[in-house]
């Protein structure tokens, strides 16, 4: 059988037209038996359960446990359409048995996550239910509010609303800052905060962060782009960045 596939303008999802109605309207449960059958991982079949959790976010997960599959599913994905559903139900089966995912699933699932209403309802969801953790923007040498103002005047004419700030309370290495937009803060690592650490770097971490306010992530497609053109031409105009990336570099090491 030949299988149609027709893009659907009003929602860009591929949209197999002649798939057999049944697979449309499964339950969770068969939706995952069949795409554990098609993967054909080398072990029998396991009991499966699926359940819609009040996650904050659009995650989901999935694990074995005693003889069991028991797949997570944020509760924002109930209304999925199904191709979405089959999309993330290849994801999670296929990672859980460490097989290849096919392009097709990931892409088709960005699609949809990517969509303005579907982030407009995981931003609801981050904002209503999740809590930005960090400790306040004291820290052992810099008050990460007043590093705000202060580069704020420098840098930006004095325009940026002042979102939450603080330290991580965990130490990372490898995120040395972010901007949540869900919660507008703005979380420094616990890494960049004490005497040794040069106050240029800071700075420059700080600057990057607050650039995030005043370029916004661009969504097209599949693709969410966070350092867009005018990001990365914005962040150049930092004085002193290649003396600041060595000092970061040389702190990291
Ligand atoms: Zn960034």
């Amino acid at each position: 059988m030949q299988r149609q596939v027709e893009t659907d303008p009003s929602n860009g999802l591929l949209f197999p037209v002649n798939v057999e109605s049944s697979l449309l309207f499964e339950t969770p449960n068969q939706l995952y038996e069949r795409v554990f059958r098609t993967l054909r991982p080398r072990t029998a079949m396991p009991a499966i359960r699926v359940e819609y959790r009040r996650f904050a976010g659009a995650n989901s997960n999935i694990r074995l446990s005693g003889g069991e599959m028991v797949v997570r599913i944020a509760d924002l994905l109930e209304g999925a359409p199904s191709p979405v559903a089959e999309a993330l139900a290849f994801i999670l089966v296929s990672k859980l048995f460490r097989r290849p995912v096919e392009p097709v699933y990931p892409h088709r699932y960005r699609m949809w996550l990517n969509r303005a209403e579907v982030r407009r309802q995981v931003h609801l969801v981050r904002q209503s239910r999740g809590r930005k953790q960090h400790d306040g923007p004291q820290g052992t040498v810099v008050h990460l509010e007043e590093l705000f103002d202060e580069l704020n005047v420098t840098h930006f004419d004095g325009l940026l609303a002042r979102p939450a700030i603080g330290w991580s309370r965990r130490v990372s290495r490898t995120r040395l800052g972010h901007y949540d937009p869900s919660h507008n803060a703005i979380v420094l690592s616990r890494v960049l905060d004490g005497p040794h650490v040069p106050r240029l770097v800071v700075e420059y971490v700080m600057f990057h962060e607050m650039l995030h306010l005043r370029h916004p992530e661009q969504h097209r497609g599949s693709r969410r782009c966070v350092h867009t053109k005018e990001f990365k031409q914005a962040e150049k105009q930092f004085p002193n960045l290649p003396a600041a990336l060595a000092a970061l570099k040389r702190l990291l090491a």
